[in-house]
């Protein structure tokens, strides 16, 4: 195929955050057409639209972020949003309400772990030894090319307590991999603490959303397009691409020199041309994925809870968001459950009152909630499994078409961080392939 010498027009399909961070990176660059299949764009990672039960606001899934997604700030610089608007920014802190309380230290980076951890409540001494023995062992582990197995085969081998395997471990995988321990893969998570925890003090900050998702990203980025003269079709479903015989490609009818496909796997193989081969497709179909279900409760009282972030290592909910922290009305929360799916498919109403029961154990001066939203995203996110591999994309990158999202990062699990980074460097290959340039990946 020859490189195209004028000004590309590439299709971005899907605008989700892996879609909008590829066509922001495109805009100016080339003639972009972003399709979205929704009414909404932010795909996984939205605002909800409708009726807001009379909570502040409510997304499709409580997300949080961490200092460490340098691809997301950078996005947010590029499209104009402001940091301090977007998030709250604290400093790591482990809140388990019936369990491990630290707080890092204001020291760097490892050791602002290390002696936060020393001064950890709810654990004795020899634990917290124990505890920072482990971690330093994860780092040797994670420098050595030993191969990849599971987290918990690796806790089952340094002969991990059931205490700190409850109370650290099993929290911190499933809320950063959401991948039961017996499939997880130690690498992605030491990947996760390498450059989340071990690496910088910063990249270990929690980022709080203070507002919807809709206006940290997907508003913005719409705005940005528009500005630098992209065109957004939403309500715009794209069926199966095509290759024209010029080497095109043909999406809906229009050709373009090439296609950013960032859409989830589970759509994407149903839109790759006909000829694609059967393995390209199985290796996209072969992603196993996990739910995530988040619960919003609202109340008549004030939602006491001791820290922003407050975790129960013996409840349903995992994690519950203190929104007056966040600036938000005191009488909210939002409570999350990773790998909701091993729990099982229960009724909105058996979730709420799931939750509510747990909070309840925290603030028991609570009566019944006002108003309570459920929402349950059974592909949540992809399995971070042992030795994942991810899809051979050489054959659509020779027919022009570059996948993008946030399971196709080499080293981090499925997150919105994986799917910036994935959106911007799908577009720097896409638009070096258009224009002839040498692809550096
Ligand atoms: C409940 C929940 C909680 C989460 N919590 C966190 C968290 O705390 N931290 C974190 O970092 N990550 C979290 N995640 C993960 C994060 O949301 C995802 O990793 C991220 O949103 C994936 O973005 P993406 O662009 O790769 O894919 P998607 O968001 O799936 O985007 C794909 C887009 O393609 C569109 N599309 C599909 N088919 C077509 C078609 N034929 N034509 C046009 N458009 C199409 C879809 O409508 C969608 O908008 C969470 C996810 C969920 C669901």
């Amino acid at each position: 195929m020859k490189p195209t010498a004028h000004r590309p027009k590439i299709a971005v399909i899907g605008a989700g955050w892996a879609g909008l961070s590829a066509a922001a990176r495109l805009a100016g660059r080339a003639d972009v057409s972003l399709f979205e299949a929704g009414k909404q764009a932010g795909g996984r990672a939205r605002m909800l639209a409708g009726n807001q039960a009379g909570f502040s606001f409510l997304d499709n899934g409580q997300h949080i972020m961490i200092g460490a997604y340098h691809g997301l700030l950078s996005l947010m610089q590029l499209i104009g949003v402001r940091e301090q608007d977007a998030f709250l920014r604290l400093p790591l802190q482990w809140h388990l309400a019936d369990g491990l309380q630290f707080q890092a230290a204001s020291l760097p980076a490892p050791l602002h772990i290390a002696f936060g951890l020393l001064k950890a409540r709810n654990l004795l001494f020899g634990e917290k030894i124990r505890l920072l023995n482990d971690m330093h062992a994860l780092q040797q582990y994670h420098a050595s090319p030993l191969p990849d197995i599971s987290t918990a085969e690796w806790l089952r081998e340094r002969n991990v307590s059931r205490k700190l395997t409850g109370n650290f471990w099993q929290p911190l995988v499933w809320g950063a991999l959401n991948t039961p321990l017996e499939h997880a893969g130690l690498r992605t998570l030491c990947n996760v603490l390498q450059d989340g925890v071990w690496s910088s003090k910063e990249g270990s900050d929690y980022l709080l959303p203070k507002q919807d998702l809709g206006s940290i990203i997907a508003e913005p980025a719409l705005a940005f397009l528009a500005e630098h003269g992209a065109t957004v079709h939403l309500e715009a479903r794209v069926a199966r691409l095509a290759n024209l015989p010029d080497g095109r490609v043909a999406v809906n009818g229009q050709s373009f020199d090439a296609a950013v496909l960032a859409v989830a796997p589970y759509h994407a193989a149903a839109l790759m041309p006909s000829e694609t081969p059967a393995a390209v497709l199985s290796a996209f179909n072969a992603i196993r994925y996990h739910a995530i279900t988040t619960v919003y409760l609202r109340y008549a009282e004030t939602v006491h809870l001791p820290a922003p972030l407050t975790g129960l290592a013996e409840g349903t909910a995992q994690w519950f968001i203190h929104r007056g922290a966040l600036g938000l009305p005191a009488n909210e929360t939002a409570a999350v459950i990773s790998l909701s799916d091993l729990i099982g498919r229960l009724k909105p109403e058996e979730w709420a009152a799931r939750v509510h029961a747990d909070l309840k154990t925290l603030c028991p001066y609570l009566g019944e909630p006002l108003a309570a939203r459920v929402i349950t995203e059974q592909r949540a996110t992809a399995a971070a499994t042992v030795a994942r591999t991810l899809p051979d994309l050489s054959w659509l990158h020779r027919r022009r078409i570059y996948p993008a999202g946030d399971y196709l990062h080499p080293r981090y699990p499925s997150t919105l961080e994986a799917a910036v980074q994935s959106g911007l460097s799908a577009a720097d290959v896409c638009h070096n392939d258009c224009c002839g340039i040498k692809n550096a990946f």
